[in-house]
């Protein structure tokens, strides 16, 4: 059994790698297979973004394909950015960015400060013309100042609830097996076992 990771970013395909583990399917990916599209993730809603991608990619490789959608959520600046998370001021260093939402929070209280980073994961089947999916949801807050060298995004802001470091202080592997990504693709490896095992 073969299904396709559709993502260009290695260290996602690696990461999901691993939370998939040992199995009878053979993960591949965009560039194994030679595939050069791309795909706009131009809804405001990672569910329909992660299907989109996923049913594309599908079509063009007539493979059971994967792919995901995620970003971080704000909630005292209404849920910003978003399924937007990687278009918000697009062009600039996460550092910049970063910052822009730290003054735009100056005045925000600890206790309002919560968000969350969210994963949409979708299995379209060529075949079988059908798609299931998953999401995942790490809740936490935005930290007062940027902290930390490791991941990548707004790891260096986000603090998960029941710990004091950010993303971007935790190892990886501790980020790894906590994070949206590892929840939504956790549930689907029970899903593509129950489908194709
Ligand atoms: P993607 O859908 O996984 O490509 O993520 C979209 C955007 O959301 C990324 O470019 C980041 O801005 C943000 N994001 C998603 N996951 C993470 C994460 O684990 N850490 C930090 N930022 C993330």
């Amino acid at each position: 059994m073969k299904i396709l990771i559709a993502t260009w970013n290695d260290h996602k395909f690696e990461e999901i790698l691993q939370i998939m583990g040992d199995t009878n399917i053979s993960f591949l990916s965009l560039r194994e297979l030679g595939i050069k599209s791309e795909v706009d993730e131009d809804y405001n809603d990672y569910l329909y973004n992660s299907i989109k991608k996923a049913r594309e990619f599908a079509r063009i490789s007539n493979i059971p394909t994967l792919a995901d959608d995620s970003g971080l959520e704000i909630d005292c600046i209404d849920k910003y950015p978003g399924p937007l998370s990687a278009r918000f001021f697009e062009g600039f260093d996460y550092k910049i960015k970063m910052k822009w939402i730290l003054k735009m929070m100056k005045n925000v209280k600890d206790e309002d400060r919560t968000a969350r980073f969210v994963c949409a994961a979708s299995l379209y089947d060529p075949v079988e013309e059908k798609v299931y999916s998953t999401i995942g949801k790490v809740e936490g807050k935005i930290a007062r100042e940027i902290r930390g060298e490791n991941g990548f995004g707004y790891d260096p802001i986000f603090i998960p609830n029941g710990l004091n470091k950010t993303f971007g202080e935790l190892p990886s592997e501790t980020k790894n097996k906590m994070s949206h990504r590892y929840i939504a693709f956790k549930k689907m490896k029970e899903l593509l076992l129950t489908l194709y095992a």
